[in-house]
């Protein structure tokens, strides 16, 4: 009886001791997931990061419209870019990662934020480039909304103000190209400012806008894998920022996540020193999402969800 017993103590400490080493195995994998996940999210500017969008998406706008600031305001309709297939009724859509906290990543340090446009635009034209021949507008004036009667550069504004205080909150230092919508600052202006406050990242805040009203969603521009202003550890970085800010806005404010576009003549894009990314945050030509992004509910849900990019 007493080996018995033995036997039978035995063989339950052994069985205790392979349940403690399966739940602690499960609990370094859990902790191993959580750490990916983090990773996934976290902005990363080597250029072996995720890799961007691929280069055959869709285009959400017609580039006769006004999609973004550097878009000349002129009839001529705009050079289609290679990566941008001529359909302008193709909205797809694309998975929306849930966003994790994280720490502000090391190399990230300061910021430089730009409220789209201003109160007056500037005609006087200026290099879409450095060195480049061809010359487009100072600034252009921007969308509206249809149904808010806002203009595109409040918008932009009141949104980079909530971002400031978000990312200034997470321990940033975020440096604004504007704070008031009366101010004369060419997209070159802009993007000097970026370089003179030596920014690790430049994003611009925009608004879309097109003719047809259904269309809805948030995307960003940036340069295409080729662009011949920027150094490759910056497009690598731009495109890679792209992603992280379009996939955790729209998913905090649950808008459509619409294809990146990527193209090469936004002045202020190819005058930027370091990752640039231009967020189109929605449609003011789209009556739902016009109100969405003029209310104080819905501005807030942008920012928080641009900060959840850091
Ligand atoms: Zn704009």
């Amino acid at each position: 009886m007493k080996n018995r017993k033995k036997q039978q103590r035995l063989s339950i400490g052994l069985l205790t001791s392979v349940l403690v080493l399966i739940v602690a195995l499960i609990g370094i994998f859990a902790v191993k997931m959580v750490e990916s996940r983090q990773n996934a999210n976290r902005v990363d500017l080597t250029p072996t990061a995720t890799p961007a969008p691929a280069a055959s998406s869709k285009p959400a706008a017609d580039t006769s419209s006004k999609p973004a600031e550097d878009v000349s305001s002129a009839k001529v309709p705009t050079p289609v870019p290679t990566e941008t297939p001529a359909s302008s009724s193709a909205v797809a859509e694309t998975e929306t990662p849930t966003p994790v906290p994280t720490e502000p990543p090391a190399d990230v340090k300061i910021i430089c934020i730009d409220p789209g446009h201003e109160t007056t635009q500037i005609t006087d034209p200026e290099p879409m480039a450095p060195g480049s021949q061809e010359m487009k507008p100072g600034v252009t004036s921007g969308t509206e909304g249809v149904a808010s009667g806002k203009t595109e550069y409040q918008v932009n504004l009141e949104v980079s103000l909530l971002l400031r205080d978000l990312l200034e909150s997470r321990g940033y230092q975020v440096v604004m190209t504007r704070t008031v919508n009366d101010v004369r600052l060419s997209n070159i202006d802009r993007a000097k400012i970026a370089t003179e406050a030596n920014a690790d990242l430049f994003i611009r805040i925009h608004c879309n806008g097109l003719e047809n009203p259904d269309i809805n969603g948030v995307l960003c521009y940036g340069p295409t894998e080729a662009n011949p202003y920027l150094s490759q550890e910056v497009i690598a970085g731009s495109r890679r920022l792209c992603q992280l800010l379009r996939d955790n806005q729209s998913a905090v404010t649950g808008q459509k996540a619409l294809d990146n576009l990527f193209e090469d003549n936004m002045t202020g894009i190819n005058w930027a020193t370091m990752p640039v990314s231009i967020v189109e945050m929605g449609f003011m030509t789209n009556a739902q999402e016009d109100l969405f992004m003029a209310s104080a509910e819905g501005q807030q849900a942008i920012a928080t969800g641009l900060a959840n990019s850091f």
